[in-house]
Parts: structure tokens; C-alpha cells; sequence
């Protein structure tokens, strides 16, 4: 996996003075302790670090200019252990421009009734502490994320664990660099969108590099590095020639790594973490990236045929999240409309992402009618069984609308001899006829990023942090 910044979260806990100085102390000791053993748990992706008791306006201002300021801090936690007015968060959330969890927590899971004391009240006062936080929250329209519940609670760890994944991807959105080698396909109108738009609100660059620059990286790849990567290869991968000639089916192989490192190079050169392809303009390369897309899939790359960077930069994003695990390029390709086996297959020409195998994906070489090149290697293989989400981009005049559904995944219910690419079968939760019919309306695309992992509650915290319209279709 392309590797990310590594991150971090700040946790503070909301005072007053009003209840003495040992108060104070009792609230960082507890503070500290929620975070000591929230980081011991293992459940978190990303450590918290505890930046202590806040209980003036001005120090919570620093505060969160400092969070700002800090790259590698992704986002905030705050816990409101006593009553913390909040007219003092007020200038530093305004300025605040990372994600903010309000953790409404308690220390203890009960009421200690034979012991309780108003000393103990004005300790653990989070009940109607979290209120005031939450009103000024609202009033200034933060949509921050408030997650419920106690901290040593096996859904509440789940919760925060999963929005920490989406802080991180979030933060990272804005630093995420699409090459386009070519421009969209002729004709097409979804893969098109406004770049600028993209760039201010969604935090993503999208460049156009000529294919002739490309492939002069490409020519340039040594022999040497394509013997370790065929040799890599092999042992990933089975090899099929079928009918292929030994030499031609090394030869084309071998031509798709050669394209896999000089892809590779070009954007790790430029700092790019997704790119496009379009087979309307290939020049001087003898084939159409195929397996060199999937093997750059497969590494954590964001991807979008036919010069779609909208899709390229979601898939980009999505992987992030979801650590590259199982998080896939797909297009809509045919449907089984029989009843009782509704079902979208999913697949692309050639890129499909082996992230999603439940076989041992084979390398085959056979010919592609598009593009008018030499016959492309790529991996075949069969997708998995699972819940998932189907999540698409597109663009209008008002804005970026994200467009998803849950999907239930199946296998293909049989090989196909003659369609020679990887695949995956689909079903949305709320049916075949119901959901496409919602989703054609809603003006989603036929590219989507096809995901096991993320949650249908990450994708509502992400789009609400970028602002992003989001269509549920359930
Ligand atoms: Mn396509």
C-alpha cells in the first residue's frame, strides 16, 4: 500500500475553574487514563495523544490553532467531563479547520449509588456537559461528529475507530494528485467535471500529461527490473498461456510490467497517487495497460479508464480509508434480470483490481477489439461473497454529488470462457429494479468504486467533512 502520512489525534477534555483545583486534576487523571487504555486497545487505527484540561477561551483558541498547524495531527477529540461553558470554544472551533469527534462519554458506565457525592457530581457532570458543548456545536454548524456511549464499549471503540479512518482520509483528500494520460473518452459526458471545483472543495489535483511523455518513461525501464517483477509474478500469480506461443505470452507479460514500472515511475516522480488512462489514445505503447493498471491497483493507486479522474480520485480516497483492503475500480458491465437472481455483473475490460479475489488470479493474454493494439495480459479471477457499498461521483451544476447503495456481492454463478476478465456480481440491498431504477434517476454513473470495507456510515461522515452531496439509495 502507497504509504500516507502518519497520523495522530489530540484529545482534550472541556473544564472550569469553578470547581477547584483538584477537580481539575481529577479530570486530567481520568482524561488521561480514557486515552492511555483507548490507545492500549488495539481497536484504534491511529493513536489519540492527551493534550490536557481546557478551561479558558483563550488556551482552547491555541489549542486549536496548534491542530491546525500540526500535519500530523488528523483531527480532534473532545470529552466534556465537567460542565465547560462554551462560549470558550467558540473562536477556537470557528478556527478550527479539521474534523472534530465529541466523545460523550462518562468515566464510569454507572451510577455509583452508595457512594455518590456532590463532589462526585461535579466531577462526572458529562450528562448535561455534553449539552452545553453540543448547542454551540449546532450554532455554529460544525456537523462535527458525536459518537455516544460508554469508552470502553466494544460498538463505542468501533465507532470511533471507524471515524478516525475517515478523518485520515479526509485530511488526505487534499493531497491527492490525478494524472490523466490523455483526456476523457470522445463523447462521453459523465467522466467530465469542473477540476477547479474539485480542487477547492474535494482538495484533489488533476493534471493532463501527454501519453508520449509516458511512454518514454516506459521505454526506458530496464530489462533487469522486468525479470524481478515476472519473477515476482509467478509466484503471486498463475501464469495461462492457453494458447498463446511461449514467446508471445512472455512477451506480452512482460510488455505489461514494463508498462506497470514506467506508470509507477512517472507518478512517483510527480507525486501522483491516481491516474487515467483512455485506449482512444495509446501512441506509442504496443498495449493498453491492463494488468500494469491492476498491479498499481493492487499497490493502492487510485485508477479511472476512459479518462475518468473523478473516479480515479474517489478510488483513491476510498482506499485510504479502508487501508487497501478490498476497495475496488468497477464499472456495470451486463445484468442477470431473471427474477430471484437480480444481480449487476461488475467488471472493465482488463482493470480490475485483484484486491477482491477469492482465487488465485491467473494471468491470460488474449485479444481486445478496443483500441486497435497488441493483445493485452491481465489477471482473471472471480470476486467474493459479502456486504459491500457501490459509490460513484459525478458532477453538476450545483456541486459534486456522491451516489451509493449497499450491495449484497455474490461470485458469478458460472465461468465465462469468452469474456476473459475478472468479475464481480452485485445485488443493492433494496433490490436490482428499486435501486438501479433510483440510481439512473439520481444521474449516478456506470464507473464506481466498489468497496467490502468502508462502512455506509463512513461515507456519510466523509461527504458531510468535504461537503459533498450524498445520495442514499436504500
Ligand atoms: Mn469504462
Amino acid at each position: 500500500m502507497q504509504n500516507t502520512n502518519d497520523y495522530e489525534f489530540w484529545f482534550v477534555a472541556g473544564s472550569q475553574h469553578l470547581y477547584g483545583e483538584e477537580q481539575l486534576k481529577n479530570v486530567a487523571r481520568d482524561a488521561e487514563d480514557i486515552v492511555n487504555k483507548l490507545n492500549a486497545s488495539g481497536k484504534l487505527p491511529y493513536p489519540i495523544v492527551f493534550k490536557g484540561v481546557m478551561t479558558t477561551a483563550d488556551s482552547i483558541t491555541d489549542f486549536m490553532k496548534e491542530v491546525n498547524y500540526q500535519d500530523k495531527v488528523a483531527g480532534v477529540m473532545a470529552w466534556m467531563h465537567t460542565f465547560s461553558p462554551a462560549k470558550n470554544w467558540i473562536r477556537g472551533e470557528v478556527l478550527l479547520q479539521k474534523p472534530l469527534l465529541h466523545f460523550a462519554t462518562q468515566y464510569l458506565d454507572k451510577i455509583p449509588y452508595d457512594t455518590i457525592d456532590f463532589d462526585y457530581m461535579n466531577l462526572n457532570q458529562s450528562a448535561h456537559g455534553d449539552r452545553e458543548y453540543g448547542y454551540i456545536n449546532a450554532r455554529l454548524g460544525l456537523q462535527n461528529k458525536i459518537v455516544y456511549g460508554h469508552w470502553q464499549d466494544e460498538e463505542v471503540l468501533q465507532e470511533v475507530a471507524d471515524w478516525e479512518d475517515v478523518a485520515v482520509a479526509y485530511n488526505e483528500s487534499f493531497h491527492i494528485k490525478v494524472c490523466r494520460f490523455g483526456d476523457t473518452m470522445r463523447n462521453v459526458a459523465v467522466t467530465e467535471g469542473d477540476k477547479v471545483q474539485a480542487q477547492i472543495q474535494l482538495g484533489w489535483t488533476v493534471d493532463y500529461w501527454p501519453v508520449g511523455d509516458l511512454v518514454a518513461v516506459i521505454d526506458a525501464v530496464d530489462e533487469k527490473d522486468i525479470d524481478a517483477e515476472y519473477a515476482k509474478l509467478q509466484q503471486e500469480y498463475q501464469l495461462n498461456p492457453q494458447d498463446n506461443d511461449a514467446q508471445k505470452f512472455e512477451h506480452n507479460t512482460r510488455y505489461q510490467l514494463r508498462e506497470y514500472l514506467g506508470i509507477k515511475k512517472f507518478l512517483d516522480d510527480r507525486g501522483y497517487t491516481a491516474f487515467t488512462t483512455n485506449f482512444e489514445d495509446l501512441k506509442g505503447l504496443e498495449q493498453l495497460p491492463g494488468l500494469a493498471a491492476q498491479l498499481l491497483m493492487r499497490d493502492g493507486y487510485g485508477f479511472g479508464a476512459e479518462g475518468d479522474w473523478k473516479t480515479a480520485a474517489l478510488g483513491r480516497l476510498l482506499k485510504i480509508l479502508a487501508h487497501n483492503k478490498r476497495t475496488v475500480f468497477m464499472e456495470d458491465y451486463t445484468l442477470d434480470l431473471r427474477k430471484g437472481h437480480e444481480a449487476i455483473l461488475g467488471s472493465h475490460m482488463l482493470e480490475v483490481d485483484p484486491t477482491i479475489a477469492s482465487d488465485k488470479p491467473r494471468v491470460e493474454v488474449h485479444p481486445l477489439d478496443i483500441g486497435d493494439k497488441d493483445d493485452p495480459a491481465r489477471l482473471v479471477f472471480s470476486g467474493s461473497e459479502g456486504e459491500g457499498i457501490d459509490v460513484t461521483v459525478a458532477d453538476f451544476r450545483d456541486g459534486f454529488r456522491m451516489i451509493y447503495y449497499p450491495v449484497d456481492c455474490h461470485k458469478a454463478e458460472a465461468e465465462t470462457p469468452h469474456l476473459p476478465v475478472a468479475k464481480q456480481l452485485w445485488t443493492p440491498k433494496c433490490g436490482l429494479k428499486a435501486g438501479a431504477t433510483q440510481w439512473i434517476q439520481a444521474g449516478g454513473g456506470h464507473h464506481t468504486v466498489l468497496s467490502f470495507t468502508v462502512k455506509p456510515q463512513q461515507l456519510r461522515d466523509l461527504a458531510t467533512m468535504l461537503h459533498c452531496q450524498l445520495v442514499e439509495i436504500q
